[in-house]
Formats: C-alpha cells, sequence, structure tokens
C-alpha cells in the first residue's frame, strides 16, 4: 500500500570555512523553534496552539526580520515546534506530565525548497547564501543503505535533517528516501489528477497599478497606495527627525512598526488572493517571474518595492504548500514584449507602458496582464519539457480568464466562460471566469 521510507545517514564533506554557517544556520533554527515553543505552549493557564497556520501567521514576520534564515527554513522551525507541541498535548490528553517544548539538539530540517540534494551532493542554504556539500561515500556503497537507498534512481529524496557530531567534528546528512509503490505507480494515471495535469498561474509584479496580475486576470493588491503610503510615512519621518527630541525618536520608531505591518498586512492580502485564484482555477502550480537582480533589471524598482515582492512570494510560497501547489520563478525575458496572442516579439510591442499592442495581430490588452501571460507559458514550457523535479511530461496548460490554453495554442474554454472568451478580453478588476 504505502511508500517505502528509508533513513539513510550520510557524512558531508564541508569546507572548514563555511562549517560556521552551517552552525549559524542551526541556532537560528532552534531560535525559531524555541520562540514558536513559548508562543505556542499555554498550559496549564490556556489551551495550546496546536495549529500550523495560526503559529506561521503570528510568528513568521517576526522570525523573518530576526534571522538571516530564508522563508522555508524559519516555516520548518515554526511547524518543528508545533509538531513538538502537538505531542506535548497528546501525552497531557493521557495524564502524563510534560512540559514546553525545548529545542537544543543540532539539528536542522531541509526539504526540497530548502535545499536541492543530488545523488553525489547536496546543496544546503544557510544564513549565509547556498553551500555545495558532497557526500562521503564508502569505496564499496553496493551492499550499504547508501547504495541500497541514497544512490538508487528508484529512492527520491524527501524532508530529510542536517546533524552535527560534536565528538568527531562532522556533518551528517540524514537522508529520508521514498520510493512509490509498485501498485501506485500502475495506478497513477487513473489515481492521481494532479499527477496528470499541470495547471499554471502566472503572477506579474508591479511597482505602480495593481501589485500583482494574474494570467486569469485578477488585479490583486495597490502598489500606488503603497508608494503613497511610503512617501507619506517618509515626509513625516523627515520633519519629526528635525525636532531631534527623545520623542519624536520614539514615535519615528513606532511609525516604522506601523508601516511595516501595514505594509505586511497588504501583502497576506495580495498573498491570498494570489492563492484563491490558483484554487479557483485548479493550478498546480504558480509561476513568478525571477526575483533576483530586480533592482537592476526593472526601472523604478525601490529597495522597498524589491523587498515587498520577495515578501509576497515567500507568503505565496508557504501557503501554497499548505494547498500541494508548487511556486517556481521563470526568467523574466521577453515578456513584457511577447504578444500573448500571436507569439509575436518585438520591442516595438511593449512601447506603451499600461496597454499592450502587437504590432502583428493588433491584439490589445493590459500590459501586465499580458506579460503574466507570458510568465505562466514560460512554466508550462519547462513543466512540458521535463526541466524541474515535479514534471513527467504530463499535459500542461496555462490558466487563463475563461478557460486554459496549452502549449500548442489550443484554448480549452471553462464551463461558465462567454463565447468570446480570451480574444476579446479586457480584464477588470480582479473577477475571472466569467
Ligand atoms: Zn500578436
Amino acid at each position: 500500500m504505502g511508500d517505502v521510507i528509508r533513513t539513510v545517514k550520510v557524512k558531508l564533506d564541508v569546507r572548514r570555512e563555511r562549517c560556521d554557517d552551517l552552525h549559524q544556520t542551526k541556532d537560528q533554527f532552534l531560535h525559531c523553534a524555541n520562540t514558536t515553543a513559548e508562543w505556542a505552549w499555554r498550559h496549564p493557564d490556556e489551551y495550546c496552539v496546536t495549529s500550523k497556520q495560526k503559529a506561521e501567521t503570528a510568528l513568521y514576520d517576526r522570525l523573518r526580520d530576526e534571522t538571516e534564515l530564508t522563508a522555508n527554513l524559519v516555516q520548518k522551525g515554526i511547524r518543528r515546534a508545533i509538531e513538538a507541541t502537538k505531542s506535548g498535548v497528546a501525552r497531557l490528553k493521557n495524564g502524563e506530565t510534560t512540559s514546553q517544548p525545548h529545542f537544543d539538539a543540532w539539528s536542522v530540517v531541509y526539504d526540497k525548497r530548502s535545499a536541492t540534494f543530488h545523488r553525489d551532493h547536496v546543496s544546503l542554504s544557510t544564513v549565509n547564501g547556498r553551500i555545495e556539500c558532497p557526500y562521503v561515500l564508502p569505496d564499496d556503497p553496493e551492499q550499504t543503505p547508501i547504495g541500497e537507498y541514497l544512490l538508487n534512481e528508484d529512492y527520491e529524496f524527501r524532508m530529510s535533517t542536517l546533524q552535527y557530531d560534536r565528538s568527531s567534528g562532522e556533518f551528517y546528512l540524514h537522508a529520508r528516501m521514498r520510493r512509490a509503490e509498485r501498485e501506485e505507480h500502475e495506478q497513477s494515471t487513473t489515481a492521481f489528477s494532479d499527477a496528470e495535469h499541470r495547471t499554471v498561474l502566472g503572477v506579474d509584479l508591479n511597482v505602480d497599478g495593481s501589485l500583482a496580475v494574474t494570467s486569469t486576470g485578477a488585479f490583486i493588491g495597490n502598489a500606488d497606495e503603497m508608494n503613497h503610503r511610503r512617501r507619506e510615512f517618509e515626509k513625516t519621518r523627515g520633519s519629526m527627525q528635525q525636532t531631534g527630541t527623545r520623542s519624536a525618536h520614539l514615535s519615528i520608531q513606532s511609525m516604522d512598526d506601523r508601516e511595516h505591518r501595514w505594509m505586511q498586512n497588504e501583502l497576506h492580502r495580495a498573498s491570498n488572493q494570489i492563492l484563491e485564484e490558483a484554487r479557483d482555477h485548479e493550478c498546480t502550480h504558480i509561476a513568478f517571474e525571477n526575483l533576483t537582480d530586480i533592482r537592476d533589471r526593472m526601472p523604478g524598482v525601490k529597495r522597498f518595492h524589491a523587498w515587498a515582492f520577495r515578501r509576497l512570494y515567500e507568503y505565496v510560497e508557504y501557503k501554497a504548500e499548505m494547498l500541494g501547489i508548487e511556486i517556481e520563478q521563470v526568467s523574466p525575458a521577453y515578456t513584457s514584449q511577447r504578444c500573448s496572442k500571436c507569439g509575436f516579439t518585438h520591442e516595438e510591442n511593449g512601447r506603451s507602458k499600461h496597454q499592450f499592442a502587437c504590432q502583428k495581430c493588433e491584439y490589445e490588452l493590459n500590459a501586465d496582464y499580458n506579460a503574466s501571460k507570458n510568465i505562466a507559458r514560460k512554466l508550462l514550457k519547462r513543466l512540458h519539457s521535463g526541466q524541474t523535479s515535479s514534471s513527467g511530461g504530463a499535459p500542461c496548460q496555462c490558466a487563463l480568464t475563461s478557460g486554459t490554453l496549452n502549449l500548442n495554442g489550443e484554448f480549452i474554454a471553462s464551463v461558465d466562460s462567454t463565447a468570446e472568451g480570451e480574444s476579446t478580453d479586457k480584464p477588470t478588476t480582479s473577477v475571472v471566469g466569467n
């Protein structure tokens, strides 16, 4: 019936100058877990919190600010503590005595978002970027668990832990390896529809107008208002700093907090709307453009925009994980110059800022909406060609306003779409599938 799961311990060859990055990553990871445990454990005065979602909502932003960990590691730290809290609550219910979970063992949880697992090495996310650690393999691994599971292509890597042996000073990966049972393979074409159909929601991010525009035509968030609020805060802060008194200084700090909270709320709201779009259209994937170097690439992107885009992406990423939706980034090249209808790509195409007009087929639509469809299509192409770990040559499609588009340009209208469907749409705010 179920999967075969084996844990294989393999020694890592960590360059001496990077060891400290791993130790600091562990310290910050445990900080996340312990902070969460302290927050969640309310026995005997109140019920303990055992909801991961509640814990993430309450603590994620704070822990992101307090640590240099990636979003995924913060989330894993929170979840580890919530799991422990749950077991504690179960023990209390059994009449056993127990206390608030505390984490001090050297251990960091990695999954495929925070690590890239290979057969001969692993790439781990740390407080100081990624580090590549080759495995130290035995001379003759054949009859060992390493040969049987770690090097065996029938097994895939699952959530694993990084550990450290204080006595030898060595790092070990405890890799959890999973093999799907044969029956499951045979049934997979009928039993798992999510393995069969891949539908991509494209998301285009902007510094003005709507913060995010989806390939389904949803216009989400208000970047103009964010800019306005930001400017107002800066103005007030400027005049306060001139006053220079201690009380003025304190109100600047509280204003920073208020500004920060307001932005985070807006970004949470936007991320929820993106996920609603994805869910409404039964998307298996959400595509964003690559956010690295976005400030060099996009004129008008200020530091706070780059921060907001990254934060929005992270919110979507961790919430999507609970829904089983995959998030990927694609190269932003030509996404604003390509016509999402006929494919004609020309720099003249993207000339007007807010309206896209194709020089070849004369298709006109909102420029951000056009870009979001191209972003969806890029991921679709990648999934189709099998370049990501999660694809398997299954049919792929983009989620669009009133149906889906596959790579051959075949349009499949959804049940409730109108006859003109895709070709004439000028999107209206936030509603899709009319
Ligand atoms: Zn065109």
